[in-house]
């Protein structure tokens, strides 16, 4: 196995002191490293699970000034909640994230220090109970995540898919011996931390590696980076998607999209995925009166925005369009609402539906979207 390259006991215990000083000298200062607090090193490491730290820390800082302790957070809205996470995407999290501390204030308000109970908890798997159980309480538990991953397939020269079970073996192995048992939280937070900023993807920085005497992949191959071994992802499909702002006099109507799907909860113009041999306004009318039972009539595009996901890509397509008859009902979404143009900034929305209305500020050289119903728009055009 590859475990038995980490050499004898006294190189790995060469290998933890090396790192656990480097470590010392060189962490960030990031507002969750604060092991008195565990509520704050669970957000984060629910936050990173998808984001990189420096996109994330922004809105760390808002999630936790807005719910400062798991009571707070247990006592809001899923609303309230999806607003403070709103920008930062996979919402699934946010909202599991908010069923799990509902669950602990149910159990006393503790946030489990061991990982048994951990794992147990929404939107808590083995990576994230590993990490807040060793990070916020010291608890002896090895994390894999991908910086981790790569430090380890370099430094033990592993070929091959990470994500298959042969490599994931030897990488778990190799977590549990190389672990210092009693400093899990600072040895879990260095490892981290070496693949973040020295053994990077496309250029680690091998001279200035705390461990390099005891990389296989440093002394044996001409590229370190030709390891993890990558895997080629599959192209992402593009859909067309459309979406109204719809008016009815002054108010425009807004569809919370339902709750068990993707951006389950946000709220968004209505609309959908055009299909083949469609027009945009086609397709808009259609999804409109599936999604909404309604009639409208279709009128400008107001926006057009390309926006990426992890797994597809979309042009959502912003049209303004006017009701024309029919009592909504929620077919296709979980709630509507007529609204005030104003009451947009207060909701949580996805993150095309904010581009496309920011796209609409720009053009109108405001900070704030300019939304109005088309008739009061024409009064404006023309003074
Ligand atoms: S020596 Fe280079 S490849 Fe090896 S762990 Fe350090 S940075 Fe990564």
């Amino acid at each position: 196995m590859a475990v038995d390259l980490l050499g004898s006991d006294s190189q790995i215990r060469r290998f933890r002191s090396r790192l656990l000083n480097w470590y010392a000298r060189n962490k960030r200062d990031l507002p969750w490293r604060d092991a008195e607090n565990p509520y704050h090193v669970w957000i984060s490491e629910i936050m990173l699970q998808q984001t990189r730290v420096d996109q994330m820390q922004p809105f760390f800082e808002r999630f936790t000034a807005a719910f400062p302790t798991v009571g707070a957070l247990a006592a809001a809205s899923q609303e309230e909640v999806l607003k403070a996470w709103e920008g930062l995407g996979y919402y699934a999290r946010a909202r599991n994230l908010h069923r799990a501390a509902q669950r602990v204030v149910e159990a006393g308000g503790n946030i489990p220090d061991r990982y048994e109970e951990l794992v147990g908890l929404p939107g808590i798997g083995p990576y994230t109970a590993a990490a807040v159980s060793s990070i916020a309480f010291d608890r002896d538990h090895p994390v894999l995540d991908g910086n981790v991953t790569r430090v380890l397939c370099r430094l033990l020269r592993l070929e091959g898919d990470p994500r298959k079970a042969a490599v994931k073996t030897e990488l778990i192995a190799a977590g549990e011996r190389l672990l210092a048992r009693g400093r899990a939280g600072d040895f879990n937070q260095a490892m981290m931390e070496l693949g973040a900023r020295i053994c990077k993807p496309t250029s680690p920085a091998c001279g200035q590696c705390a461990v390099v005497e005891m990389c296989r992949a440093h002394a044996e191959l001409d590229d370190p980076a030709r390891l993890p071994t990558k895997v080629r992802k599959p192209t992402r499909p593009h859909y067309e998607v459309t979406a109204g702002v719809i008016w009815k006099g002054s108010q425009l109507l807004v569809a919370q999209r339902s709750s068990d799907g993707m951006l389950g909860g946000l709220w968004e113009f209505p609309g959908g995925k055009r299909e083949p041999g469609e027009s945009l306004q086609e397709c808009l009318r259609r999804e409109i009166r599936e999604e909404l039972t309604i009639d409208i009539e279709v009128g400008g595009l107001l926006a057009k925005v390309d926006h990426g996901y992890s797994h597809f890509s979309i042009t959502l397509n912003l049209f303004e369009a006017m009701y024309r008859g029919g009592e909504p009902e929620a077919v296709e979404c979980d709630d509507w609402r007529w609204i005030d143009p104003t009451e947009l900034d207060d909701l949580p929305m996805p993150r095309a539906d904010r581009r496309a209305l920011e796209e609409l500020s720009e053009e109108e050289g405001q900070r704030v979207p300019v939304l109005m119903p088309p008739v009061a728009a024409k009064e404006r055009n023309r003074k």
